[in-house]
C-alpha cells in the first residue's frame, strides 16, 4: 500500500446510501469477513422492503427532478470527477475489494484503476450520444430519434469483480440519463457503498443514485420487483439471472443479464506458444478462476498438445497460492464456504467421472482462508459435467483436437456463450475463429483485455444484452420516434377539413 490510508482496526459500519445521506433505518445486521483469514471488514445493515421503497421513490423523483434532462456537460463534469476521486481514494477501495473479495491486494489495485478508465470512458460519451434524423421522407416532413432514458434502473452485483462490475454499469446509466438504485452482493459491499459520498462529492445530485445494501433474498428482490424500476441491470449466476428476467417479464422491464461463463481457450499447432502460456494460465488462474471469464476449458491442438499440457501443469503448480497482502501472490482464497464446497464437489465429480487429476485437487483451510490449490484435469470427454458446467474455480480442463472445425464443435459445444480466446498466426483460422466462436467476445492472440469502447455480454446462458462502450450507454435508453409535418398534412379520416 502507498500513502495516506491506514487500514482500519475496527469493523466499519454501513448502512444504505440514499438520497445522499446514511441511511440506518433498520434491518438485520450483516458481517463481511476477509475470506483470507476470517477478520470481520463491515458491519452492513440490511434494507428491507421500506427501505427499497425509499431508495427507488427519492430515485425517482430524482430523475424526473432534472437528471434525465440535464446536459451533456453536467453529466460528463460528474463523472471525470468521480473517476478522479476513485483515483485519490484508490487505496481504501483497493483495501476494502481486496479484504471482502480475498483477492491479492495488487490485482484488487488494478480492478479500481481499470474501474476509474470505465468512469472517464462513460464521461466522454455523455456528450456524444446522438439520435438519427430522416431527410427523405417527403415535403414538409422530418422525423428524428431521440434517446431518452430508460427511467431508474435496478443494478445487481455479484462479489467476484465488485468494483469493475459496478462500473460497467453505473457510469453508463448515468450518462443515458438514469437514476439508478444498486444492490452490490453481501459479501461484497463495502467499495460500491463508498461510492455514494464520491459521488455526491463530485456534484451527482441527491437521489440519483442510492445504494441499498442487504441480501439477493430480501433487497435484491424487493429491488427487482419495485414498480418504479424500469430497468434491471443484473450480472450474477444464470440461476438468478434467470428469476431476474421472471420477474422483468411480469412486469415489462427492461432486461440485461450478464450471467455464467464456460469459455474455451483454444492454441493452435502454429501459435506464439511462449505467449499463448501466459494468456492461458492468467485466463484459467485470475481470481483463483472466480471469473465470468475464466477460460477454463483449454482446447490444445494435437502437435503441441503434449508439450504444452506439460509445460502448463508445471508452470501452475508454481502459481504463488496464499497471503494476499505479499506481492507475489496470484491466487487468494475462495469467496465462502459455499463456494469452496461446492468447487471441491466438481473435483470429486471430475474423478468420478474418469477425467484424469493432473494436477492439484488439493485445500486446505488455513488461518481463517480456504484455498483450493490450480487443479487440472486431461484425458477429459466434453460430455462430462467438468467440461459442461461453471465450476467458478481454479479448476481446468485440457482437451486436444485435430481440425479447427473440430475445436469450433467442442468450443460451441455448451449452453454458455461469454467468450472464447484462440492462438494461432493464421490469418485465416483467426477470421475463421472470429465468425465461427458463438460468444459475446472472441479475443484472438490476447485474453481478457477489455478496452471501455468495446461491448461486452454473453450469448445463450451466458445473458443478453451488452455493457461497456456506446452500446452500453444506450442499453439504459429507449428510442423515442417524432415525426413533423410543417404542412401538407392529407385529410385522411374523415377527408376534408372542418
Ligand atoms: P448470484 O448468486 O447470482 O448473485 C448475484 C447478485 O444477485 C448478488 O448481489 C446477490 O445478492 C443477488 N441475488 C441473489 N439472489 C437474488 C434474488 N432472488 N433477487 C435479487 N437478487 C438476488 O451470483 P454470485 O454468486 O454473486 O456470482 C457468481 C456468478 O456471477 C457466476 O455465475 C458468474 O459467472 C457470474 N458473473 C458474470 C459476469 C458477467 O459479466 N457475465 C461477471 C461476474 C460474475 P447476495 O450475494 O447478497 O445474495
Ligand atoms: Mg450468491
Amino acid at each position: 500500500m502507498t500513502s495516506g490510508f491506514i487500514p482500519p482496526k475496527a469493523v466499519r459500519q454501513f448502512g444504505s446510501w440514499i438520497d445522499g445521506a446514511w441511511s440506518f433505518r433498520q434491518g438485520a445486521q450483516i458481517m463481511s469477513v476477509n475470506p483470507a483469514n476470517g477478520t470481520r471488514v463491515s458491519l452492513l445493515h440490511e434494507a428491507g422492503e421500506g427501505l427499497v421503497d425509499q431508495a427507488c421513490v427519492r430515485a425517482h423523483a430524482a430523475f424526473e427532478a432534472g437528471w434525465r434532462l440535464s446536459s451533456g456537460e453536467q453529466r460528463s463534469n460528474v463523472l471525470m470527477r468521480t473517476a478522479g476521486l476513485i483515483r485519490e481514494n484508490v487505496d481504501e477501495l483497493a483495501w476494502f475489494e481486496m479484504a471482502e473479495s480475498g483477492k491479492p491486494h495488487k490485482q484488487a489495485r488494478l480492478e479500481i484503476e481499470r474501474s476509474a478508465m470505465l468512469w472517464e470512458f462513460a464521461a466522454t460519451q455523455a456528450r456524444s450520444l446522438t439520435g438519427d434524423s430522416f431527410g427523405g421522407l417527403g415535403k414538409d416532413y422530418l422525423a428524428l430519434t431521440l434517446r431518452a432514458p430508460v427511467g431508474v434502473a435496478a443494478i445487481v452485483t455479484p462479489w467476484n469483480f465488485p468494483f469493475l462490475i459496478v462500473s460497467q454499469k453505473l457510469p453508463f446509466a448515468l450518462v443515458a440519463g438514469c437514476a439508478a438504485v444498486v444492490k452490490p452482493s453481501e459479501l461484497t459491499s463495502a467499495t460500491t457503498l463508498l461510492l455514494g459520498p464520491i459521488l455526491k462529492q463530485a456534484g451527482l445530485p441527491d437521489g440519483v443514485c442510492n445504494i441499498v445494501t442487504g441480501s439477493g433474498r430480501l433487497t435484491g428482490e424487493a429491488l427487482l420487483k419495485h414498480p418504479l424500476t424500469r430497468m434491471i441491470s443484473f450480472t450474477g449466476s444464470t440461476a438468478v439471472g434467470k428469476h431476474a428476467m421472471e420477474i422483468g417479464a411480469r412486469m415489462l422491464k427492461k432486461v440485461s443479464l450478464e450471467l455464467g461463463g464456460k469459455n474455451a481457450h483454444i492454441v493452435m499447432n502454429d501459435a506464439d506458444l511462449g505467449a499463448a502460456l501466459d494468456a492461458v494460465l492468467h485466463g484459467a488462474f485470475l481470481n483463483a478462476g472466480q471469473s465470468c471469464n475464466q477460460g477454463g476449458r483449454i482446447l490444445l491442438q494435437n502437435g503441441i498438445a503434449k508439450d504444452f499440457t506439460r509445460k502448463f501443469i508445471e508452470a501452475a503448480r508454481s502459481i504463488p497460492v496464499g497471503d494476499t497482502l505479499r506481492d507475489d501472490v496470484l491466487m487468494g482464497p475462495i469467496i465462502s464456504e459455499a463456494q469452496y464446497r461446492k468447487i471441491l464437489g466438481y473435483i470429486e465429480i471430475g474423478k468420478a467421472e474418469g477425467a484424469t487429476l493432473a494436477l492439484g485437487g488439493t485445500c486446505r483451510e488455513e488461518a481463517g482462508g480456504r484455498y483450493i490449490d490450480p487443479t487440472v484435469f486431461t484425458e477429459v470427454a466434453s460430455s462430462m459435467r467438468i467440461a459442461q458446467e461453471e465450476i467458478f474455480g481454479p479448476v481446468c480442463t485440457i482437451q486436444s483436437f485435430e481440425t479447427l472445425d473440430e475445436a469450433f464443435a467442442i468450443a460451441n459445444g455448451t449452453d454458455y456463450g461469454l467468450s472464447a480466446g484462440i492462438w494461432t498466426r493464421d490469418t485465416a483460422a483467426a477470421l475463421k475463429a472470429a465468425r465461427e466462436l458463438e460468444a459475446g467476445t472472441v479475443w484472438v492472440n490476447t485474453y481478457l483485455d477489455g478496452p471501455a469502447e468495446l461491448p461486452f455480454g454473453g450469448l445463450g446462458a451466458s445473458g443478453i444484452g451488452r455493457e461497456v462502450g456506446r452500446v452500453g450507454c444506450e442499453e439504459f435508453m429507449d428510442i423515442k420516434t417524432v415525426q413533423l409535418r410543417s404542412g401538407g398534412y392529407q385529410p385522411r379520416w374523415i377527408g376534408k377539413a372542418i
